[in-house]
């Protein structure tokens, strides 16, 4: 096994920045560069670091070892808090090189600690988002992930299967005949509860999906109606042009924000106008698949001029989409309350210019995500691998109680069920192959 190395901090200038070194020479090479021989393990060292072959000072660093197997890998594991200057990671990265490390791959020390039993897959994947995570909530469930608690729902299952797994495949041993019909019928209720366990769990992946990808919110309405200013309201800065010139918001925006701890991904769009130029045609044709990729829909009407016949047809186009209406501009004398025929739209009134109203916007987006039980406080799948393995899982489930019901022999019952847990497996990494294993570490960065 080699010795890795990488940054594991970002790059760039700063106050401090990280190397961390995994594997059998770590320790020997931190001694060679430190001139320290004792490095007392998970005490902090103060050191010069030195180039050992023309004796070059590189940065007075903090050394901190951890002995195999108490550290993150299973390895021995050195860090290294130098200053954050890329010169300097960059000399001394070249010197524990020079000295027989290896730069380290994407997500190489998460792998060697899955490698090493340290973490299950679950919990490497956990890993990942948790640090990719933008908001609270998502930090929350990446953090339950990575305490083991989608392995620790998932055991139960697996239990329950190996019992039924073992009870038949001694019944093919023993038995000559069928399964007799009570017992089937007990195994059928054991599959059945399985099997709910398992859908309860591929649902909050609807939920889950939002925390971890954020949920997408479009902005559209004819030009002028005030889409970019109320767009610049709610990301609280000037990221749209904002001119009383029709159709200056010519290509989608996109910033993310976070309503109380949910990610939600803002696109401000063209207006939907019919037009000759061929630059906002383009525009509009973004807005179209922006609408269609989105989990909700903000329809923006001009609350001062009343509702046109473009503003009608874009509510007939949105009827069957997850959408708000928004009236804005209801700082203008001529703003009307809505005509008679909004109000079953039941629209919200704003002022992007005076900030009036947005926090109940703020609420109605929330409150229509939230329908999807996102803030419930459970665990969540969100992470479409799990979701697809949990979707298979419950098909394969579904096919051995088909096939108890209908009086199949023993085998062919086992058949699904062997995938059932083959699949449950696959979730925390016991049954995963090495092709899939490299490319979920793919999405890694490096130094994870
Ligand atoms: P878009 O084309 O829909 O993106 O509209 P803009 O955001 O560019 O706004 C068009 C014009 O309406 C600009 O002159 C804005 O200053 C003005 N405007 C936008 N929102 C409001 C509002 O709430 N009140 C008032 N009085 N004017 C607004």
């Amino acid at each position: 096994m080699s010795t890795i190395v990488a940054l594991s901090t970002p790059r760039g200038r700063g106050a401090l920045a990280v190397i961390r070194l995994s594997g059998p020479d770590a320790i020997a090479i931190a001694r060679r560069m430190s001139g320290v021989d004792a490095l007392e393990p998970r005490h902090a060292t103060l050191s010069t670091l030195r180039r050992p072959s023309d004796g070059d000072d590189l940065d007075q660093v903090l050394l901190t070892c951890f002995n195999a197997p108490h550290s993150l890998t299973g390895e021995d594991v050195v860090e290294i808090s130098c200053h954050g200057s890329p010169a300097i990671v960059r000399s001394i990265i070249d010197t524990t090189l020079e000295l027989g490390a290896a730069l380290a791959g994407p997500g190489e020390f998460t792998l060697r600690a899955l490698s090493n039993g340290k973490i299950n897959l679950a919990q490497a994947e956990a890993i990942r988002d948790l640090i990719a995570a933008q908001t609270e909530a998502a930090v929350r469930q990446a953090s339950r992930q990575l305490n083991g608690e989608l392995s620790n729902a998932l055991g139960p299952f697996k239990e329950r299967l190996l019992e039924v797994i073992v009870l038949l495949e001694s019944a093919l041993e023993f038995v000559e005949e069928d399964i007799p019909a009570p017992r089937a019928n007990e195994i059928d209720s054991d599959l059945a509860v399985v099997s709910a366990g398992v859908e309860k769990l591929a649902r909050s992946y609807s939920a889950g999906r939002l925390l971890q990808e954020g949920v997408r919110v479009t902005i559209t309405g004819r030009p002028n109606v005030g889409k970019s200013s109320l767009f610049n309201s709610l990301v609280e800065r000037e990221r749209a042009i904002v001119t009383d010139i029709p159709g200056t918001t010519r290509d989608t925006l996109t910033e993310a924000i976070d309503l109380e701890g949910i990610p939600v991904i803002l696109t401000d769009t063209a207006g939907l106008r019919e037009t000759t130029d061929g630059i906002e045609t383009l525009g509009i044709e973004r807005t179209r698949r922006a609408m269609s990729d989105s989990d909700l829909v903000l329809v923006v009407l001009d609350g001062s001029e009343g509702v046109g016949p473009y503003d009608r047809e874009l509510i007939d186009q949105t009827e069957s989409t997850r959408r708000l209406v928004v009236m804005n501009k209801s700082d203008l004398p001529g703003f009307n309350l809505p005509a008679s025929c909004l109000e079953e739209l039941r629209p919200i009134n704003v002022s992007a210019r005076t900030g009036e109203g947005l926090s109940t916007l703020r609420d109605a987006i929330l409150a229509s995500v939230s329908s999807n039980g996102v803030d419930e406080g459970g665990l969540l799948i969100t992470n479409a691998r799990h979701y697809d393995l949990l979707c298979s899982t419950q098909l394969a489930l579904e096919a051995a109680r088909a096939a108890l019901r209908e009086r199949h022999s023993e085998e062919l019952v086992l058949v699904p069920l062997h995938n059932a847990l083959k699949f449950l497996g696959q979730i925390t990494g016991e049954t995963t192959t090495e092709d899939i294993l490299s490319e979920i570490f793919a999405t890694f960065c490096i130094g994870k």
